[in-house]
C-alpha cells in the first residue's frame, strides 16, 4: 500500500572492491528501516567545494526517462582533487551486512516517506568528477531528501492535514541506482531492463560533474543536487500512459527543482519560451505561472491526472483548468512582456 513500497528486509551492505586499474566500486544500499543508521554510517559524506555553472539541456525520450542532456560549456573545468572518503564508521564495517538496529540520533533529517532501495555505483573512482561528487554531497542524504521533496510537491495536498501522508499514489518505484560514470551529456534516467516499472537507474556524467567548476563552494553541491532531483522526479512522476509531451515531463521535473530553490543561475524567468511545452525551465516557469493563477497544487493535480488517464491535450487541459493550454500560454506570455 505504501507508495514507495520497499519490501526489502532492511540490511545495509557496503561493499568496496578495488581492481588493479584503480577502479573502485562502491555499493551503498539502504532501506527505510535502518536509514538513520545507514546515513550515520554512510561512507560518503563531507564538506563542500567550489562553484560554477553549466546548463542541462534538451533532447527528450518518451516515457519516464529522457535523453542525456547536453551541458553548455563550462568556463573553467576545475576538478577538485580530494581524498575519497571511505570511512565505515564505528559499528558498520565494510563487507558487512550490518544490522545496526540500535537507534541513532545523529541522522541529518529523517525521511517522511517510505524509501526505495537506494544504490550508488561509482564506475571510476579515480575520475576527477568522483572526487567532486563525494566531497560535495552526501549521496544517501541527497537522494533521500530529494525523494521527500518530490513527495511534498507532487503527492502532498497542501490543503489536507499537514502531517498526514497524501492519498495520491506515486509510481511503484522500488529501487533507484545512481550510476556515476564517464559519459557525454549531463544525466538521464532509465528503467532497468528486467523490470523497468519498479527499478530505475540514474546515469550521471562524471565528466559533467567535474566541469562544474568552483568559485563559490556551494555551487557544485547545488548543481549536483539539482540534477539529481530532476532525474529523481522522472522516477516518481506520471506520464499520461506515455502520451504526455516530453516537454511537459521535463517541465514538471524542472518545476520541482525550481520549487526546491535549486534553479541554476543561468535559468531566466523572464525569457519568453517558443512554446508552452518547450520543456525544462521554459515549461517549469509556465507551470509556476499556473500555480499562481489557479492556486497552489495545480501541478500536483496535473501529475495526478497524468496518472489517471492517457494524455489528450484538448480534454486534459479543459478538464484541469477549464481552458486550452494554448490560451493559457498566450496569457502567460503577456505577463512576461509586461514584466519586461
Ligand atoms: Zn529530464
Amino acid at each position: 500500500m505504501s507508495p514507495f513500497n520497499s519490501n526489502d528486509t532492511g540490511s545495509v551492505s557496503v561493499s568496496v572492491s578495488v581492481s588493479e586499474t584503480a577502479t573502485l566500486y562502491i555499493h551503498l544500499t539502504m532501506s527505510q528501516s535502518e536509514k538513520e543508521e545507514a546515513v550515520a554510517a554512510a561512507p560518503l559524506s563531507v564538506p563542500f567545494p567550489p562553484e560554477t555553472t553549466p546548463a542541462p539541456q534538451p533532447v527528450f525520450l518518451p516515457g519516464m526517462s529522457h535523453a542525456a542532456e547536453t551541458p553548455t560549456p563550462s568556463p573553467v573545468p576545475a576538478p577538485a582533487p580530494s581524498a575519497i572518503p571511505i570511512r565505515p564508521k564505528a559499528d558498520t564495517d565494510t563487507e558487512t551486512a550490518a544490522d545496526n538496529s540500535s537507534s541513532s540520533s545523529s541522522s541529518p533529517s529523517a525521511s517522511t516517506v517510505d524509501l526505495p532501495r537506494l544504490r550508488l555505483h561509482i564506475q571510476d573512482v579515480a575520475h576527477p568528477g568522483s572526487s567532486v561528487f563525494l566531497s560535495s554531497v552526501n549521496a544517501a542524504t541527497v537522494l533521500r531528501d530529494s525523494i521527500d521533496a518530490i513527495h511534498t510537491h507532487l503527492y502532498t495536498d497542501p490543503l489536507s492535514s499537514s502531517t498526514s501522508s497524501s492519498s495520491l499514489s506515486p509510481p511503484p518505484t522500488r529501487s533507484v541506482t545512481l550510476i556515476l560514470r564517464d559519459m557525454d551529456g549531463v544525466a538521464y534516467t532509465t528503467g532497468v531492463d528486467l523490470d523497468p516499472e519498479h527499478h530505475k537507474e540514474i546515469h550521471f556524467s562524471l565528466r559533467y560533474i567535474s566541469s562544474v567548476a568552483p568559485p563559490s563552494s556551494s555551487r557544485q553541491s547545488a548543481e549536483i543536487r539539482g540534477v539529481l532531483l530532476h532525474e529523481l522526479v522522472h522516477c516518481y512522476q506520471w506520464n499520461g500512459r506515455g502520451r504526455a509531451p516530453g516537454g511537459l515531463i521535463e517541465g514538471v521535473a524542472d518545476w520541482v527543482r525550481l520549487r526546491c530553490d535549486l534553479a541554476p543561475p543561468h535559468w531566466r524567468r523572464d525569457q519568453v519560451p517558443a512554446k508552452w511545452d518547450v520543456g525544462y525551465q521554459g515549461t517549469a516557469y509556465f507551470l509556476e505561472y499556473l500555480e499562481k493563477r489557479f492556486g497552489e497544487g495545480i501541478v500536483r493535480r496535473l501529475n495526478e491526472k497524468l496518472r489517471e488517464e492517457a494524455y489528450d491535450e484538448k480534454t486534459f487541459w479543459t478538464e484541469l483548468v477549464g481552458g486550452s493550454v494554448e490560451q493559457l500560454f498566450e496569457d502567460y506570455k503577456k505577463t512576461l512582456v509586461k514584466g519586461a
